[in-house]
């Protein structure tokens, strides 16, 4: 097999919202495609992704360094030991050819959608999805399509009561969904814990609704908003300050009996094992969100999960951000603890396939070729732009 051409663009995602921190206005996503010599029912066997959500596409760092390494490297050096599939883990030593180690920032999400694209493109080749193929490449002896899933969301509201948030977490409640997450620290202490007692009227109970501050809050804020919301109990309490603040964390965890979460803004297996070692995280409690499509791809998140799992956590402990068709099947197929979901938003990278559906929290991967992106029509239609264009 070889590559014949990889083509890039970036895609505006589409909606004007904003969380405690960033408006989403004018992000950027990169969509992919690796075109190979090898044909699928006639045509040109293609892979496709792009880069997780809440990062700006890579276009720069994709075609001034990526796409020339993988061009000049010999065919044959690209391939895994069956000599039929592109090899993930080749293709990203590849693709960082002469990148010094750490600092982990873009070009970490410029990887990651070219190394994802090629497990699109090997699930493709052997007419099975990606989640089926990762559990039997990391050697999984169980597996299921069958992924828990919540609804993230819960935004603010103008006004002055909570009808808008409560309103939303209804209409999530009414598609299937059984836990939700909300944005906190966009408003005063006092207006938050209004907020999050009319959330969990809907939401049922502390154990089905999530909050999440986006990093916003410094040492005092946090253990203020602790103390104030440790009688619910909470699914969990995610990002309360800056994501590199593992001291903050730390003593955070000191204050706060039920689970906080963070691990969105880490890209790598190093910044995994610091956090795991100086954050404060906890085995059994705590959440990891690390995200594949913003973090070089599957095969550094494996190591992600190994690595946690050498310092005694669990990977049912493992939430990965993201939100679309790829955490979904990275979710199935490294068997970790669920997947979130912006439902209606994000488009058109965000939610699953067409005719995904949503039942008592759970969704099933679909069983087409690759990550299915063909069955989720607004986003094939940028693909379908994308190979127009080459
Ligand atoms: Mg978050």
């Amino acid at each position: 097999m070889k590559i014949l051409k990889i083509i890039e663009q970036p895609v505006r995602l589409q909606g004007n919202i904003s969380n405690a921190l960033v408006n989403f206005s004018s992000h950027t996503v990169s969509v992919v495609a690796v075109i190979t010599d090898q044909l699928k029912n006639g045509v040109p066997l293609v892979g496709l992704a792009f880069n997780s959500i809440g990062r700006y596409a890579q276009s720069g760092i994709i075609h001034s360094r990526m796409i020339p390494r993988l061009m000049n490297a010999s065919p044959d050096s690209l391939l895994d030991d069956s000599g039929k599939l592109l090899s993930p883990e080749k293709i990203l030593n590849c693709i960082l050819q002469n990148e010094k180690p750490g600092g982990h920032g873009d070009r970490a999400q410029a990887a990651s959608a070219i190394e994802l694209a090629i497990w699109d493109l090997n699930a493709k080749l052997n007419d099975e999805p990606v989640s089926a193929l990762i559990a039997r490449h990391y050697q999984r002896t169980r597996y299921s399509n069958r992924v828990s899933v919540y609804a993230a969301g819960g935004y603010y509201y103008d006004g002055e009561n909570e009808l808008g948030l409560t309103q939303e977490i209804a209409q999530y409640r009414a598609k299937g969904f059984t836990r939700f997450k909300m944005k906190i620290g966009g408003a005063s202490l006092a207006v938050d814990m209004k907020r999050i007692e009319a959330a969990l009227k809907v939401a049922g109970a502390g154990s089905h609704l999530a909050v999440d501050a986006n990093g916003r809050f410094d040492l005092k804020q946090a253990i203020d908003y602790a103390q104030a919301m440790k009688n619910y109990g909470l699914l969990w309490f995610e990002e309360a300050g800056d994501p590199l603040d593992f001291e903050l964390n730390s003593m955070l965890s000191e204050h706060y009996a039920g689970a906080l979460a963070t691990g969105e803004n880490l890209f790598s297996r190093q910044d995994v094992k610091n956090l795991a070692l100086f954050a404060g995280m906890r085995r059994g409690l705590d959440i990891f969100q690390m995200d594949p499509g913003l973090s070089y791809g599957i095969t550094e998140y494996a190591r992600m999960i190994h690595q946690l799992e050498l310092q005694g956590y669990s990977r049912e402990q493992v939430y990965p951000h993201s939100g679309q068709l790829i955490g979904q099947h990275v979710v199935a197929g490294l068997g970790l603890g669920g997947c979130e979901v912006y439902p209606n938003i994000f488009q058109p990278m965000g939610g699953f396939t067409d005719e995904a559906l949503i039942e008592d929290g759970i969704v099933k991967v679909s069983d087409a070729p690759g990550f299915g992106f063909e069955r989720k029509s607004n986003l094939m239609n940028e693909f379908v732009k994308l190979l127009a264009s080459a």
